[in-house]
């Protein structure tokens, strides 16, 4: 069968590439070397950090966000250093499984893949470990795999409440630029992102924002690394920056892309991820009525805005639902992960969206469901469509 149109792109990540971001990289290669890309690249380096609010260095790895992971593991930490992960996920668990290949030890505090990261066990973690043998907290601020945001500040608070001295080290890679995270303010010590999510661009770079403590802790590392060293990186010749030759194609995509956001205003962004997420919400809470859907997680204020996670009953395969989404109705969806195999699907709704791109998703989803013959409650889309009607701005 020919598909017509264009097929709607709510897989959490990659996410939707702005036609603008696109033009912006359809240009012929240049010497990285001239003059004219140096300046481009010392400039974005700092437009990055005012992006990121960091106290220190913002580093870009020609990688996917598992770069950015690594590369903060080497730094930050030497072989045999103890991290604390609580795993409310499949990307805490498989960063914590990179953790233990690169020689850490990792304390992990196992949870049901449905509430966020609880604070309190933090606190109660670090406050018995007088020795400070655990020299980083890992936390994933927003967990892909099921939907939950954490609360970065009150893991901050936790931490500074047991007055323990690790690094705190936060997966933004499905948060950065589509929620507030000023690292500076928060007391976040690395903030990994990569572009191909709230960035809105290819893949293809791995990002670690530094605080002054992190950066610090780079140098007294004895971890074997080179590519994903940032000591090296700051090496005066610019060409050290990227360890070799810069991905001058996603840099001018990303100097398009902090254009865009810039202009449409940080707040605004922000802004408009809630909207569109609560929208989405409205409408998975429509489907629930009939008592087969529901939100994987239970707690309303642990919804994350970039994308929303729905929970099938026992014995509905969820994957034939993003299959049927998929093929017949052109609407992608993120898949079930991990512990959550089968039972869930994922609504990405990160980066360059907008209203009808939901509502129309929406609509693709609810006629595959139908097709898929799963109960569901009337409103559907509809509660979507009057939400947006009700908090519009003329
Ligand atoms: C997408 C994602 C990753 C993995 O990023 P890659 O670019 O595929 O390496 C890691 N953590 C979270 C929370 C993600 O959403």
């Amino acid at each position: 069968m020919v598909k017509r149109g264009r097929e709607f792109l709510h897989t959490p990540g990659p996410t939707n590439i702005p036609d603008r971001i696109l033009n912006a990289m359809h240009r012929p290669a240049m010497d990285f070397a001239s003059p004219v890309f140096a300046e481009m690249a010392a400039k974005l380096f700092e437009d990055l950090k005012d992006v990121f609010q960091t106290s220190s260095e913002v580093f870009l790895y020609t990688s996917s966000g598992h770069g950015g992971w690594e590369g903060t593991f080497v730094n930050c930490f030497s072989p045999g250093d103890t991290v604390l992960l609580p795993e409310i996920g499949r990307f805490g668990r498989v960063w914590g499984d990179m953790a233990e290949r690169l020689g850490l030890k990792v304390r992990r505090v196992p949870g049901s893949w449905r509430p966020p990261i609880a604070p309190a066990v933090i606190e109660d973690v670090l406050s018995k470990d007088k020795a400070h043998e655990i020299k980083g907290v890992l936390a994933v601020h927003v967990e892909t795999a099921t939907g939950a945001i954490s609360d970065m500040p009150a893991i901050r608070r936790a931490m500074d409440a047991a007055n323990h001295p690790a690094l705190l080290i936060c997966d933004a890679i499905a948060s950065f630029a589509c929620v507030p995270l000023p690292m500076r303010d928060w007391g976040i010590d690395v903030v990994i992102a990569a572009s191909q999510k709230g960035l809105m661009l290819p893949p293809g770079l791995g990002i670690c924002a530094v605080s002054e403590k992190a950066l610090a802790a780079s140098f007294e590392s004895r971890s074997q690394m080179e590519y994903f060293s940032w000591p090296q990186r700051l090496k005066t010749e610019s060409y050290s920056r990227f360890c070799g030759t810069a991905p001058e194609h996603l840099v001018f995509g990303l100097v398009e892309s902090l254009a865009m956001l810039r202009e449409e205003g940080w707040p605004q962004v922000f802004k408009r991820h809630t909207r569109l997420a609560t929208a989405v919400r409205k409408t998975v809470e429509a489907w629930g009525q009939a008592g087969a859907l529901e939100h994987n997680i239970v707690v309303p204020e642990a919804r994350a805005d970039s994308l929303t996670v729905v929970r099938t009953p026992e014995g509905m395969n969820a994957d034939i639902i993003r299959a049927t989404a998929r093929e017949t109705f052109s609407v992608a969806m993120g898949g079930s992960l991990g512990d959550l195999a089968g039972r869930v699907f994922r609504i990405g709704h990160m980066g360059d969206l907008n209203e009808p791109m939901v509502i129309g998703a929406l609509g693709g989803i609810e006629a595959a469901l139908r097709v898929c013959q799963v109960p569901i409650g009337q409103g559907g889309v509809g509660a979507a469509i009057d939400y947006l009607a009700e908090t519009a701005e003329s």
